[in-house]
């Protein structure tokens, strides 16, 4: 609508509603009530069930997400105490990989105090620990150059397998979508050859093709993104346990949840179900993970710290260079990833690997024969801290 019409947006609203009335029609139209008057786009509406039965809802309900349905395993203390073995372990992973110098390991970060690496005479010579700061000794890496966010996942196989874990790689590809998960996922392809069907013949063994990743959790430090869920999605995985939230995320992996078409299946017999079409999506609270709540907590916390901080103060920052040209009071979650804070939830939490008692050793999920039970999924968990300690490196520990 163009102003040479004669009217414009303003206009119409009081043409139509009334000058008495404006104001309070305007105050109890929803999106979703001007939603329900339109019909859905030919071909959405006979392809996309989802987002059919969708159509009508409101935002909150797009994003719950029912684990009665697809996860009703979560109700069983067994299968949260084993899920909360693999969180464990990569909390282990990233601090023993961790790097907060997302400016350079030297300059100033004040909310890093824990991570100095020794006391210099000259403030301009002061560097902070890298790489090195959880096993200074008897590792042939070492390393403290920055190649991404403090932000990794782990991928666990239908059996409880661990299969690779990666990390964010942003800063060594000068990119923003070198993400942890998406990173992962590709991974997992190359490794498998899983639609090489010259190599492994079609189908596998006597499954269909989209059952690929359908038996794999990945496990992330960060709920996904955009991106990630969507090559979650691509790749069939089937559920991502996520240790804090990314309030810049909304609720993406949710919503693209309930709106993917789900995938039917049929297996041997003949019988068919279906698969979500997109992971499910499970923050860690759900598994009882406490470290879920701290991390959302102290993350809030120093976003509250920085966007209030007084920016003539240089202790308030979360970086400062040396010749004072870079001055960060950021709040993003990038930052908060690299403070003493987040380091000691994440070293805490990854201590609980080696000190974990099991309440259901001998428990399995699936219960079938094949499947890891609880007390062997967590020696499968401590092998491959020492594999990846010492044959890893930041997120390429195999050897291909
Ligand atoms: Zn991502």
């Amino acid at each position: 609508m163009r102003d040479s019409d004669g009217i414009n947006r303003r206009d119409l609203i009081v043409k139509t509603a009334g000058a008495a009335s404006a104001t309070s029609a305007l105050a109890s139209m929803t999106p979703a009530m001007a939603q329900k008057s339109q019909p859905l786009p030919p071909g959405f509406d006979t392809q996309a069930q989802p987002l059919v039965d969708n159509w009508r809802n409101h935002l909150s309900e797009v994003v719950k997400v029912n684990f009665d349905k697809d996860a009703p395993e979560l109700a069983q203390d067994a299968v949260k105490e084993r899920h909360r073995i693999y969180c464990y372990l990569l909390m282990k992973l990233i601090h023993r990989f961790w790097n907060g110098n997302k400016h350079g390991p030297l300059g100033y970060y004040p909310q890093r105090a824990k991570q100095i690496e020794f006391i210099q005479q000259s403030p301009k010579t002061q560097r902070y620990h890298g790489d090195r700061i959880a096993n200074p000794e008897g590792t042939r890496i070492n390393r403290d150059r920055y190649l991404g966010h403090n932000i990794a996942c782990i991928a666990v196989d239908g059996n409880g397998a661990i299969i690779d874990f990666d990390f964010n790689h942003n800063d060594f590809f000068r990119s923003t979508a070198e993400h942890a998960e998406s990173r992962l996922v590709r991974r997992l392809f190359s490794l498998t050859d899983f639609f090489d069907s010259w190599k492994t013949g079609q189908p596998i063994g006597d499954r269909s093709r989209a059952f690929s990743l359908s038996e794999v959790t990945l496990y992330t430090s960060l709920e996904s993104c955009a991106q990630c869920s969507g090559v979650m999605s691509l790749g069939g995985v089937k559920q991502i346990v996520y240790m804090q939230n990314d309030f810049t995320a909304y609720m993406i992996g949710n919503i693209m949840y309930n709106l993917a078409n789900r995938i039917p299946i049929r297996d041997a017999q003949g019988v068919v179900s279906t698969l979500p079409g997109a992971p499910v999506p499970i923050p860690a609270s759900e598994i009882g993970l406490a470290e879920f709540k701290m991390l959302n907590d102290e993350n809030l916390k120093f976003a509250d710290k920085m966007s209030n901080a007084d920016q003539n103060d240089l202790e308030q920052a979360f970086f400062v260079s040396h010749d004072g040209t870079i001055k960060d009071f950021s709040p993003s979650i990038t930052s908060f990833l690299c403070t003493d804070r987040a380091y000691e939830i994440f070293d805490e939490g990854g201590k609980k690997l080696d000190t974990l008692a099991l309440h259901f050793p001998k428990e399995r999920f699936p219960g079938e024969e094949k499947i890891l039970t609880n007390e062997q999924c967590l020696k499968e968990a401590r092998e491959f801290y020492k594999y990846a300690d010492v044959e890893g490196y930041r997120g390429s520990p195999h050897k291909l």
